[in-house]
C-alpha cells in the first residue's frame, strides 16, 4: 500500500498529539510510521515528511528480549502495551552526524489499526519517578488488602455476633489477627528499609548457634503458612557440624533467614521441598555458608541482579497472587552486608532458586572476645 492510500487515524487524535511535549509517533501494526509529532521530529532531528513510510525499527532499537508491544504487534495485551521500555533512537546531531540517544518508550493502541508510541529522552529522574510511583502503588496495595479484610470481618462480628457460632467467630478473629500481623510486618520492613537507607541500624555481635536459629525460623514460617493456607510445608535442614556458631547480630540474622525461607515458601508449590543447609566454607574456615533452596518458579537469570533492589518485584503472574513489597531481599542484602557477609542467588526458571549467605564464623578467638566483654559488663576484672 502506498503512503497516499494508507488510512490515517482520525484528525482530532492527531491534533492532540501535535500539542504533546513528549515525542509521539503513530505506527501501523507492521511498524510503519505514518505520523510523527513536532516534539518527536525535534528529538530525532528529522522532518515530518521524511519520517512517513519509514519503519520505526530502522531508527529505534527495541528491547532485545522481544517482549515489547511493537514486536508483538496486534497480539500485545493491554498490560504489555502500557509497559515502559528502554530503547535507543538513531538521531542526527546538529552537524548531521548520526548519534544514538537513550530513550524510554510507552505504547498504547490507537483504534484497532495503529499504535501510538510515546518516546522521551531517558533521564535518571525518570527512574526515580518510576521507582517512587511503583513504591506508592505497591505500598498502598499492601496496606489496603489487610485493612479491607480487617474492616470486613470486624464489621461482620459487630453486626452479626449474636447469630454466629463460636467457632466461626474465632475463625474471623484469627483472620483479623493474621492481617494485623501482616500490617505490622509491613511497617517493620518499611522502618528497617528507611533506617538502612540512613545507615542507622545498630548491630550487637555475638556467637549465634545456627541449628537452633534455623529450627526457630522454619518453625515460625511453618506456623505462618499453616495459619494462612492450612497446609504444611516440607523442609529439610542440614547443619554440619551441628554445633556451628555464626558471628552475627541474632535478631538481624533471624530477619535475614526468615526473609529467605519465607520467599522460598511463597514462590514455590505447596507440595515441593525447601532445603536449608549450613556448613563451614571448605576453603575458608572463618566463613559459614547458609543455603536456602527451593523448587519453585525461579527467576530469569537477567533479572537476578535486580532482585536485591528496593521495591523490585519480578513481573510474573505470581506477583499478583503472592503478598509482597519487594523490600525483603533489599533488607536481607543490606543486613547481611552490615554483618560483614555476602549474599548471592542462582536460579533456573521453572526449576527453582538457591540463595547463599556467607557470614563470619564465631571462631574461638571471637568467642573468647565475647566472653570477656560479657564478663567486663558484669563488673568482672580479667
Ligand atoms: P517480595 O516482598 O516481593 O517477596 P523480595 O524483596 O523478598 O520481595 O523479593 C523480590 C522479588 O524477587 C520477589 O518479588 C520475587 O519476584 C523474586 N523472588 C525472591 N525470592 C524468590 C524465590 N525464592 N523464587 C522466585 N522468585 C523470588
Amino acid at each position: 500500500m502506498t503512503q497516499a492510500q494508507m488510512p490515517l487515524p482520525p484528525r482530532d487524535s492527531l491534533s492532540l498529539l501535535e500539542q504533546l511535549t513528549s515525542g509521539a509517533v503513530v505506527v501501523t501494526h507492521s511498524g510503519q510510521i505514518i505520523y510523527g509529532n513536532p516534539a518527536f521530529c525535534q528529538l530525532a532531528h528529522r522532518d515530518a515528511d521524511g519520517l512517513k513510510a519509514c519503519q520505526l525499527s530502522s531508527i529505534l532499537s527495541l528491547p532485545p528480549n522481544g517482549d515489547c508491544a511493537l514486536c508483538l504487534g496486534a497480539e500485545a495485551s493491554e498490560a504489555e502495551l502500557s509497559t515502559l521500555h528502554g530503547g535507543f533512537l538513531q538521531v542526527e546531531n546538529a552537524n548531521d552526524a548520526p548519534e544514538t540517544l537513550r530513550v524510554k518508550i510507552k505504547h498504547s493502541p490507537l483504534g484497532s489499526e495503529w499504535m501510538i508510541c510515546l518516546i522521551d529522552p531517558f533521564s535518571e529522574d525518570t527512574t526515580l519517578t518510576q521507582a517512587h510511583s511503583d513504591f506508592v502503588s505497591t505500598v498502598s496495595h499492601e496496606f489496603r488488602t489487610p485493612l479491607t479484610s480487617i474492616k470486613g470481618f470486624a464489621d461482620t462480628l459487630l453486626h452479626y455476633s449474636a447469630q454466629l457460632p463460636d467457632d466461626e467467630k474465632r475463625r474471623f478473629l484469627n483472620i483479623i489477627k493474621d492481617q494485623a500481623d501482616r500490617l505490622i510486618r509491613l511497617v517493620e520492613n518499611l522502618l528497617t528499609a528507611s533506617k538502612l537507607g540512613a545507615s542507622r541500624v545498630e548491630m550487637t555481635f555475638r556467637p549465634v548457634p545456627l541449628k537452633r536459629m534455623l529450627e526457630k525460623v522454619l518453625h515460625s514460617v511453618q506456623a505462618k503458612t499453616q495459619s494462612k493456607s492450612n497446609q504444611e510445608r516440607r523442609f529439610e535442614l542440614h547443619v554440619q557440624p551441628a554445633n556451628l556458631e555464626v558471628w552475627a547480630d541474632s535478631d538481624r540474622l533471624e530477619q535475614v533467614l526468615l526473609n529467605l525461607v519465607d520467599n522460598a515458601v511463597k514462590y514455590s508449590p505447596a507440595s515441593s521441598i525447601v532445603r536449608v543447609r549450613a556448613n563451614l566454607v571448605p576453603e575458608d574456615e572463618n566463613a559459614i555458608a547458609i543455603q536456602v533452596q527451593d523448587e519453585g518458579a525461579g527467576i530469569p537469570e537477567a533479572l537476578l541482579p535486580q532482585i536485591f533492589t528496593k521495591f523490585y518485584r519480578v513481573e510474573s503472574p505470581l506477583k499478583q497472587e503472592v503478598e509482597g513489597t519487594g523490600l525483603g531481599l533489599y533488607i536481607t542484602k543490606s543486613l547481611t552486608t552490615a554483618m560483614g557477609g555476602r549474599i548471592s542467588a542462582k536460579s533456573t526458571e521453572g526449576q527453582g532458586s538457591t540463595f547463599t549467605v556467607l557470614l563470619l564464623a564465631a571462631t574461638p578467638q571471637r568467642q573468647e572476645a565475647y566472653r570477656r566483654t560479657l564478663y567486663a559488663a558484669q563488673g568482672g576484672d580479667e
